[in-house]
């Protein structure tokens, strides 16, 4: 299923650009992220860390992406859009109200705090969450250490959270750069990375009837090695599904001023010396550039390209913001996200439920009355609902909500990506001349508003489907013939 925050026609479409690492490739969780972090382990303890960090194994049920990191405090939060908090932990250990108050009085940080916040968002950053939580939990037991506000003191030595988080980012740079991670990778493919038999069938289908281009933040070596085992496909060469392969392409500078463009001798995958000024050469591969050289040499518009990406500020902000592209966002943790929605349907009902009882309490009064309605016993239940909903998803909870708040992740996700889906595979089941619609939606809907009871009949493809729906605002009704009216109801106001 492909989710839709912006309308999108998929016939005004000229050109479709795909990412590359977690987004056309798939990588399998945990055990990638497991390998992510045994690295990031391994080069900490190579650089001075206690050897008793070893004994910590990755545990996929801990981070959640999105969370954020106070290098002040060496806690990880989670919070919404505001930057008011839903979630705070120290180590593995998980803050009560009044403990998160003593450190965050108005249960509050200022996101924009860039310096002392970071937000840990792409897929990359899960094993270097999980490390930092390690790390201050290993610390914090540690007798050998005392505990201090910003950090840990061990005789003359003191080693703030801050200077503690820099080494994780550095090893996680590290582990990049030396292309350790890569190498691990490459020699077991089979063991970290899916191979989806549907995706060269896909871009097959869109190369028909758009421009196709890979541009990815990966070298040259580790994108040839990588598709032709990914991208595997009877007598076609990886590089013939696109127009265009761009590599070490730096997103987000990629999207504002870029970098030189070269090409690249694929016999050697060394550069060629210069900056490239020619014409768009097929099975070329070039290193570098801008988005704007992108739409040069492929003669589109920024308007006329769906981007596909799984990085929310690299991929998704930057190209939406900066060049009016349409974005699609991949979110692999969905598939869970959704499983657990229907799994659990009978908490976010009784959620549901709680919010409509507690409008009711307040439905008859007005600023004259001086009644105070008691609402403990609601607000008690609403938060043990939020908790065991939480802990469906993991420890840290849901990826785009905390009850029925919704995250900062899924506040930028429903900012900055037009579609989102947990694969970019699913594309496959639309047609190139599909109208991905946006639904109409009131800012913030709050539970009194009136809402009407329709009834929705759907043509399944096979047989009609009738079903009672409530809608805060009805969509219009819509007409019964072609293929929009498969999985799109027909609506009628009772
Ligand atoms: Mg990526």
């Amino acid at each position: 299923m492909v989710f839709v925050n912006r309308s999108v026609p998929l016939e005004n479409i000229k050109c479709y650009g795909f990412d590359m690492d977690y987004t056309l490739a798939e990588y399998k969780s945990p055990d990638y992220e497991d390998l992510g972090f045994e690295l990031l382990r391994d080069r900490l303890v190579s650089i001075g860390y206690p050897h008793e960090l070893l004994h910590y194994t990755y545990d996929p049920t801990f981070p959640t992406r999105g969370l954020v990191f106070d290098t002040m405090y060496g806690n990880l939060l989670k919070v919404d859009s505001n930057g008011n908090i839903l979630l705070c932990s120290h180590g593995f250990t998980f803050l009560k109200r009044d403990k998160i108050q003593d450190y965050y009085p108005n249960n509050f940080i200022q996101r924009g705090n860039t310096d002392r916040f970071y937000i840990l968002n792409t897929l990359f950053n899960l094993s270097e969450t999980y490390l930092d939580g390690c790390l201050v939990d290993l610390f914090t037991r540690c007798s050998r250490y005392e505990n201090c506000q910003k950090g840990f003191k061990h005789g003359d030595l003191f080693m703030s959270f801050r200077s503690m988080f820099q080494d994780v980012r550095d090893a996680m740079n590290y582990v990049h750069d030396t292309g350790s991670l890569k190498e691990s990778t490459l020699r077991n493919l089979d063991k970290y990375v899916v191979r989806d038999l549907n995706l060269p069938v896909l871009l097959t289908r869109i190369k028909e009837v758009a421009k196709v281009f890979l541009a990815t933040n990966s070298d040259y070596n580790y994108t040839e090695q990588f598709n032709t085992f990914f991208l595997k496909y009877p007598k076609k060469p990886w590089r013939a599904f696109f127009d265009l392969v761009v590599v070490d392409t730096r997103k987000p500078l990629f999207f504002a001023e870029g970098t030189v463009l070269r090409q690249v001798d694929t016999n050697t995958g060394k550069l060629r010396i210069g900056t490239y000024t020619g014409d768009l050469q097929h099975g070329t591969v070039y290193s570098g550039g801008s988005s704007d050289i992108v739409c040069d040499l492929l003669d589109v518009k920024g308007k006329d390209i769906l981007y596909v990406g799984d990085h929310i500020f690299g991929d998704i902000l930057k190209s939406k913001k900066r060049q009016g592209w349409k974005t699609f966002l991949v979110v692999p943790e969905l598939a869970r996200e959704l499983q657990v929605w229907t799994e659990k349907n009978h908490l976010f009902e009784e959620l549901k439920h709680l919010d409509i009882f507690l409008a009711e309490l307040y439905k008859h009064l007005d600023s004259s009355c001086r009644e105070c309605p008691d609402i403990t016993a609601i607000q008690t239940r609403m938060k043990v609902v939020t908790y065991r909903m939480d802990l469906s998803y993991g420890q840290m909870g849901s990826l785009l909500r905390s009850g029925s708040r919704q995250t900062l992740f899924a506040s930028q996700l429903m900012r900055y990506a037009d579609l989102y889906s947990s694969t970019c595979v699913n594309l496959l089941h639309y047609p190139f001349s599909y109208l991905f619609r946006a639904p109409p939606v009131l800012v913030s809907p709050t539970s009194d508003i009136p809402k009407k009871r329709c009834l929705c009949v759907f043509w399944t493809g096979n047989f009609f489907k009738t079903q009672y729906k409530t809608y805060i605002a009805p969509p219009a009704g819509r007409q019964f013939h072609n293929s929009f009216f498969i999985n799109h109801p027909c609506i009628f106001p009772m």
